[in-house]
């Protein structure tokens, strides 16, 4: 109980500050290729007000916004490689500034075909938008692994970003 407080109290005390998330960008963005670089240049990452609990997601995006939440800092702190994270964050991004439509890559069979293969295996949900932005991190990231398993999400990626 007095453990969980201190905990409550050092969070209050130690609030994600605007200046905190720089000073790590800095570094983790310097990770990435510079076509993500220059892609995080649009967006603008800040804390994430709602993450009371330090329960929420380690980061999600909405609009222009990438939303830091304290797990994000918590991964950085264990040297978790947190420059996935802000990949997948911009594949999100990527796919609402193209105004891409997943229905058009997937097959229109329901739910959806697969094309960026089941990547559940690395706890990204199930769904069109994660594989989407995971492949998305993977084919600038790990794109052998990505060319490797999922050949038609590769491919299918370098023609979304060969006409982009
Ligand atoms: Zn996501």
């Amino acid at each position: 109980m007095l453990k969980h407080s201190l905990k409550m109290l050092s969070k209050e005390l130690e609030p994600i500050t605007q200046e905190k998330i720089n000073e790590l960008l800095t570094k983790v963005l310097a990770q990435l290729p510079p076509f993500l670089q220059n892609l995080a240049k649009e967006v603008t990452f800040e804390p994430n007000e709602l993450d009371m609990s330090g329960q929420m997601p380690e980061a999600h995006q909405k609009g222009t916004v990438i939303y830091l939440s304290e797990k994000f800092f918590d991964l950085y702190k264990d040297s978790v490689p947190v420059h996935g994270i802000i990949a997948h964050e911009l594949g999100h991004y990527y796919k609402e500034k193209m105004k891409l439509n997943l229905n058009n890559i997937y097959s229109r069979q329901p739910p959806y075909n697969h094309l960026f293969g089941s990547l559940g295996i690395r706890g990204v949900p199930d769904t069109n938008e994660e594989e989407f932005a995971e492949a998305f991190a993977s084919y600038f990231l790990d794109p052998a692994w990505l060319q490797q398993y999922y050949p038609e999400a590769y491919s299918a990626l370098e023609d979304i970003l060969a006409n982009a």
